[in-house]
């Protein structure tokens, strides 16, 4: 059945390892493992790591980085064009199944790069991202990230951050309220006026880690249109940091109760993390998750909504917007 994922990190872990490429790699993501699973499209996050830029042009250095990773994002798919290519939009993901291949949505993992500058936004925009996470695990131009700290998860949005939010609905971009505080998730929903979804985040109600979703964020995210995609970053599954399949279709199940049939989707977080023990090892094994799922009693029609159809439902109401 097709899937679509909405966050992996791979062409980030591209940039760190000398000769490795997208087509086939010992990472979680690659063309072989995603066609042996019957992917329509992945999300393929530029993640700029803040922690390994200490000095105060990091935002500026970030930037740079991010433009690197979009380019070297195209070399991959071009060198592979018959089996991939870049998706601007739904039209595109359309076409590419039509023709048998897979297509890559390009995003931004840490809005912190924009330093300010609403221009940036169009640059991505042209340059071809289509969904950006405004925050990763630091404060930045728009706003603050999750948080154990209760009072600072209660920060909303910056000023700028709410031009960031418009800007982004006027250009047709996917905002992504994953890592970001509470209050900032509720401004999100405040001022868009698209779909917004959480492309990598799990429930809080079973298992307290501030990256993940409250019944009540859930219950928001889906009156607006929104989805989530289940995370399989083992310490966001349970605190003992051990995840099988069935745990993580625990949290899909949950979604599901709280979010309703329209509201589940994929958020695998591949190639972003290295700790804890998942039982799915990589892109090729996911199928375990499915069969998990299944087996808890979804019908063909709700598997088919988790796997693909309700990214598929905000791919097509967000990213059909043609501007600029
Ligand atoms: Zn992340």
């Amino acid at each position: 059945m097709r899937l679509i994922d909405l966050h992996c990190d791979t062409i980030w872990m591209l940039t760190r390892e000398e000769g490795a490429n997208l087509r086939n790699n010992c990472f979680c993501v690659d063309i072989e493992k995603l066609k042996s699973v019957g992917s329509m499209a992945q999300f393929f996050a530029c993640f700029i790591y803040l922690n390994e830029i200490a000095s105060e042009e990091r935002w500026e250095i970030g930037y740079q980085l991010a433009l690197d990773m979009i380019k070297r994002g195209k070399v991959e798919f071009a060198t592979c064009s018959d089996e991939i290519s870049l998706a601007l939009s739904y039209d595109d993901m359309v076409t590419n199944y039509a023709k048998g291949k897979l297509s890559a949505f390009l995003t931004v993992e840490e809005g912190g790069i924009l330093n300010g500058d609403l221009n940036r936004l169009q640059t991505l925009y042209d340059e071809g991202i289509r969904l950006i996470t405004p925050t990763w695990n630091h404060e930045n131009c728009i706003g603050y990230p999750n948080s154990k700290d209760e009072a600072f998860m209660q920060k909303g949005l910056k000023l700028f951050g709410i031009e960031v939010v418009e800007k982004m609905n006027q250009l047709g971009m996917i905002i992504d309220v994953s890592h970001l505080s509470d209050g900032g998730f509720w401004d999100v929903l405040t001022y868009s006026k698209k779909p917004v979804v959480a492309s990598h985040s799990n429930a809080r109600s079973l298992c307290s880690h501030p990256r993940n979703l409250s019944d009540e964020m859930i219950k928001a995210l889906a009156d607006k249109g929104g989805i989530a995609g289940v995370n399989f970053y083992p310490y966001f599954i349970n605190k003992a940091g051990k995840a099988t399949a069935e745990d993580i279709a625990e949290h899909v199940m949950h979604m599901y109760k709280v979010g309703g049939e329209d509201f589940i989707a994929v958020g695998t977080d591949f190639d972003g993390f290295d700790e804890g023990e998942l039982e799915i090892a990589h892109m090729g094994e996911i199928g375990k998750l499915y069969e998990a799922v299944k087996r808890r009693g979804l019908s063909e029609r709700q598997m088919e909504k988790f796997w693909s159809g309700n990214a598929m439902r905000v791919i097509n109401e967000v990213l059909s917007t043609h501007c600029g």
